[in-house]
């Protein structure tokens, strides 16, 4: 008989989405016709931009022609798409486009990076965190490997390097679930604990479209000395509206070494190594749309829709706070985390919302312990849903 690998066993059970679920469908038993405002899910709430359709079309279009037909592209990534987001988004920062790996997501990205290194590596964790990187650890066999990091009304909802040594850190940043963000001194003291400590910091930059706020940095390579200690990961899905169609990078600086014995190697090579091998790239047409959003067009396009997301997290945050509630993020990110009042825990005030407000929203506590006692809204809905969550919280 064929034996599974026993670490998927170590994977918390209670995967937070499919219990929301089960409550709204529940819920929906009993009252058929509730209208149901859902401020839980991070996915997007508009169409896609009309350049990057068009852009996306004509590429389907010419591959259908015998004279421009595409086969398998680069599993980096197709040049036009790695320049343009050099050209745009790192030409100050000296980063050049061969230092961009363009993948299918952030998700698989951050995901995947982990495989580069040794299986007793100790990899720090933001708690609460993005899911994906703790349980792509624990899948690894690393589940006694963790440090958790505290993120607290006291930290600002943000990690603060810790005393103890890691070797990989996983720091989100507009982060998602708490919707705050590092400011250049915060991120630039956990360059220094990399330096320090000879470790590595795999930065998911997934919402940096979403970043408003000046001392906020946009990439964590606009710190001194992060070229030689970090990888930056990004995303369309939330810039661009391409979490259906699937399109992100990794920044890799040629510059960060890690150790093989005595030897230090290049992490650029390994991943160029592990992608050419494990992924056949992403699809022409979708890096076509990718390459669409830096036109003058699609720029505009995308801000707007990133604007609209950003005024609808102020208007919650703002509603939110009037009303006498406590609630962080939602400056620099579409995501507010709401602390419950009366001591409530995570589950008994998504219960009430979903009771009396018919309101979803996601439990804090699902996204680690300390998480307990808030809630994530999520402004990715449209300005009437928004207008009508508020409005119904206030009769809370
Ligand atoms: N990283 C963070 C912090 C996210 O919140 C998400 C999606 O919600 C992702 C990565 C996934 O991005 P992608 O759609 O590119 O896989």
């Amino acid at each position: 008989m064929a034996k599974i690998n026993p670490h998927y066993q170590k994977l918390r059970t209670e995967y937070i989405f499919p219990v929301i679920e089960q409550k709204l469908a529940d819920l929906k038993k009993r009252f058929p016709k509730a209208s149901i405002v859902n401020l839980g899910i991070g996915d997007i709430a508009q169409p896609l931009v009309p350049s990057i359709v068009t852009a996306i079309c004509s590429a389907v279009e010419e591959m259908g022609k015998k004279s421009s037909l595409r086969g398998y592209g680069p599993s980096e990534g197709y040049d036009f798409l790695r320049q343009a987001i050099a050209k745009n988004e790192f030409a100050h920062l000296g980063i050049g486009a061969d230092e961009i790996f363009i993948s299918d997501g952030a998700n698989s990205d951050t995901a995947n990076i982990q495989e580069l290194f040794d299986l007793n590596s100790t990899i720090g964790i933001t708690d609460p965190t993005y899911p994906v990187y703790l349980d792509a650890n624990v899948m690894a066999g690393r589940s006694k490997k963790i440090l958790f990091l505290p993120c607290t009304e006291k930290t600002r909802f943000l990690p603060v390097p810790p005393k103890k040594h890691c070797d990989l850190i996983y720091l989100c940043s507009p982060s998602n679930p708490t919707g705050v963000a590092f400011t250049r001194k915060e991120l630039a003291a956990w360059v220094s604990y990399a330096k320090k400590e000879g470790a590595i910091l795999l930065y998911d930059n997934a919402y940096v479209a979403f970043i408003t706020s000046p001392d906020v940095p946009r990439s964590i390579f606009e710190i001194e000395g992060a070229k030689e200690v970090a990888v930056e990961f990004r995303s369309f899905s939330k810039s661009a509206g391409f979490t259906g169609l699937r399109c992100a990078y990794t920044i890799l600086p040629k510059t960060v070494l890690a150790h093989l014995g005595s030897k230090l190697v290049s992490l650029h090579a390994l991943w160029k190594r592990r992608q050419n091998t494990k992924s056949n790239g992403v699809a022409y047409p979708i890096q076509r749309g990718a390459e669409a959003v830096f036109t003058k067009q699609g720029k505009k396009e995308t801000e707007a829709q990133v604007k609209s997301y950003l005024a609808q997290a102020a208007y919650l945050r703002k509603g939110l706070l009037s009303l006498g509630y406590n609630c962080f993020g939602g400056i620099d990110s579409p995501y507010i985390w709401w602390k419950t009042p009366k001591g409530l825990s995570s589950w008994e005030f998504f219960d009430l919302l979903l009771e009396k407000c018919h309101l979803i929203s996601v439990p804090g506590k699902g996204f680690g312990p300390s998480g307990e006692g808030y809630v994530r809204l999520s402004s990715f809905t449209s300005p009437e849903i928004a207008k009508e969550a508020l409005k119904r919280i206030k009769r809370l």
